[in-house]
């Protein structure tokens, strides 16, 4: 199943490797291949969306299930005293590359704001 051509969709079936750090029913998370910090973690849905702006109140549980799933791995973890930051990159101009949605859970030096 999945969306034919969507990497991640790929991932999640197990046809493309990953280093997975959890997962469970409605989520799979693993390591990203780029990392932009010591830890870089993406958290996806099993089920496919093509990105943040395609959601609508389908997709209400899912999306607390992803924060909440970015939520324990920072526990489990062991960086949530020291911090995190979660990033939905959106469409273009948000910078999105896969549409597949997912959150990058970032941990592990200091960011800045507002990102560039
Ligand atoms: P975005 O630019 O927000 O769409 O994020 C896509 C992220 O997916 C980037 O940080 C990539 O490094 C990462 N990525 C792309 N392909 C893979 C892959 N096969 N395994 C792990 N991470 C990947
Ligand atoms: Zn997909």
């Amino acid at each position: 199943m999945g969306v034919d051509g969507c990497i991640f969709c790929r991932i999640v079936g197990g046809e493309i490797p990953a280093a997975r750090v959890f997962e469970d029913e409605v989520c799979v998370a693993f390591d990203d291949l780029e990392p932009q910090a010591p830890v870089h973690i993406l958290i996806i849905p099993r089920e496919h969306a093509d990105s943040l702006a395609s959601a609508t109140d389908v997709h209400k549980e899912t999306l607390g299930h992803l924060m909440l799933a970015a939520v324990k791995i920072a526990r489990d973890k062991g960086f949530a005293d020291d911090g995190y930051r979660v990033v939905i990159n959106t469409n273009s101009d948000g910078g999105q590359t896969v549409f597949h949605l997912h959150l990058h859970l970032l941990a592990g030096r200091q960011f800045v704001f507002p990102p560039g």
